[in-house]
């Protein structure tokens, strides 16, 4: 199931960053990080808890750019 939030990241090389953090994330199928529109969408895998996928997305991304942010 896919999911979409909004987001902040400052530049396209960033996004990508948050891209890659957010796919090698336990629970996510796939996700794409649309600089333009600031989204992220999220494919999740089945029978997994959102909540807590977006969680460790979020302590992923931050990993590799301290200053984004998912709403959630
Ligand atoms: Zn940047």
């Amino acid at each position: 199931m896919k999911k979409s939030y909004r987001i902040e990241v400052d530049c396209a090389a960033c996004a990508l960053k948050m891209e890659t953090a957010a796919k090698k994330t336990c629970g996510v199928k796939d996700a794409t990080v649309n600089f333009m529109t600031q989204k992220l969408i999220v494919d999740f895998e089945d029978d997994v808890k959102k909540e807590e996928v977006m969680q460790e997305i979020l302590t992923n991304c931050r990993k590799v750019n301290r200053d984004c942010e998912i709403f959630l």
